[in-house]
């Protein structure tokens, strides 16, 4: 069964695909979009290990030619220098203003690679086959491209649609148990964000879709895709509502500056507990119920996750401090830190109006923890 999301942006429209397989299916899928039978593949070196090969053999069987380029895994390769060395090698393969790009892999891929696509040419088309739980459900769906430089995340970049999204559910059996999990965290944060349906299905759920099963698996994704495709169809450049999908990430992007995006903290897991750390304000500041928090806490807890500042390994800055990097975030407007706060599981709004003494209360009780 091959589920398809469509993500309704007019001429800019396109399907994501998600099933078992799809990697020795892609031929039929990516054909349609092709001037000519080649594409340009670019991956990294431990997807490229595990399943360039089935991808390139697929399109080979069905006489479509793929370049291939391999880069190193990790946050480091989102960069200036490996955004050149790859535009340069598209223009060294002779890849043309029709050819098609495909980017096989994890979010650092599917940025990267979506931002080459964006300039080379003035913009050229591209195929995301995301390999992680968390391109599948979140980064390679809505058209944010871009790189890190020293001065701050995904600083540079450009919103360009892909043409195709292949989400093969079979590629997350050789994501390492840890990755899995911090997708996961992107995945929780649709249903507390706006699906309290959804939330209750993952409670049930997460642990099976943990374990591997894949039929749940593939409907993480489908239902996770689906939301994101309803927000993004109704705010692509994130004036409004898409910024309900930043759901614990003030206090995300803090943390991982905080522990200079090392592996004591993976995106995901940033998300996972910033999702708490919102529900705690949210509750703090008599919106919702306390109850609420801890429901998200014992279902991080079930699924062996992240869910506080004590289950980050080493020592973390002060309240203020993390408050003060909080300030750093480029989501701030006018210096005001903004927020996505909850009324209930499912139910989320954006606001600039907290208080800055009642968020550091919330990370002084949380760091407090630690003692
Ligand atoms: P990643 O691409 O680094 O992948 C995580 C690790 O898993 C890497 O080591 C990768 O090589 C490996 N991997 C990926 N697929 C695998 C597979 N099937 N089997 C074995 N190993 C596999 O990181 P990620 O967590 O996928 O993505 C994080 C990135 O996504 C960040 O740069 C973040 O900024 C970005 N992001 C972008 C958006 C967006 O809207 N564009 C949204 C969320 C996150």
């Amino acid at each position: 069964m091959v589920y398809k999301v469509g993500v309704n942006l007019g001429d800019r429209s396109y399907d994501i695909l998600i099933s078992e397989g799809l990697m020795e299916q892609c031929a039929q899928y990516i054909s349609p979009l092709l001037n000519r039978p080649r594409v340009a593949v670019i991956t990294d070196e431990n997807v490229g290990g595990l399943h360039l090969g089935t991808l390139v053999e697929a399109l080979s069987a069905s006489g479509i030619y793929s370049d291939t380029l391999t880069l190193p895994s990790g946050e480091a390769t989102k960069s200036w220098l490996y955004l050149s060395q790859s535009v340069e090698w598209l223009i060294k393969k002779k890849i043309e203003r029709h050819d098609v790009v495909v980017a096989l892999g994890g979010g650092v891929i599917g940025d990267l690679v979506g931002f080459a696509a964006a300039i080379l040419r003035r913009g050229i088309r591209f195929v995301q086959i995301p390999t992680s739980l968390l391109a599948q459900v979140d980064s390679s769906v809505g058209g944010k491209t871009g790189i890190n430089v020293p001065q701050g995340k995904n600083l540079i970049g450009a919103f360009h649609q892909p043409s195709l999204v292949l989400a093969d559910i079979s590629a997350l059996c050789t994501l390492k148990a840890r990755d899995f999990l911090a997708g996961y965290g992107e995945v929780i944060k649709y249903g507390l964000l706006g699906n309290a349906d959804f939330f209750e299905w993952l409670e049930a759920n997460g642990p099976a879709l943990a374990q591997g099963d894949v039929k749940k698996r593939a409907e993480a994704v489908r239902v996770s895709c689906q939301m994101k495709a309803d927000i993004v169809a109704r705010d692509e450049k994130e004036q409004g509502n898409r910024a309900l999908l930043n759901l614990g990430h003030t206090f995300c992007h803090a943390l991982e500056t905080a522990t200079d995006y090392s592996d004591r903290l993976l995106h995901g897991e940033g998300v996972a507990i910033g999702c708490a750390l919102a529900f705690d304000l949210s509750a703090r500041m008599g919106l919702c119920a306390q109850e609420h928090p801890s429901r998200l806490r014992a279902h991080l807890k079930a699924m062996g996750m992240k869910k506080d500042l004590i289950d980050i390994k080493g020592d973390l800055p002060s309240a203020e401090a993390l408050l003060d990097l909080m300030g750093q975030d480029k989501k701030v407007v006018d210096g005001k830190l903004r927020f996505i706060l909850a009324t209930d599981i499912g139910k989320s709004f954006l606001t600039s109006d907290v208080d800055k003494s009642t968020v550091t209360e919330v990370l002084k009780h949380s760091l407090s923890m630690r003692s």
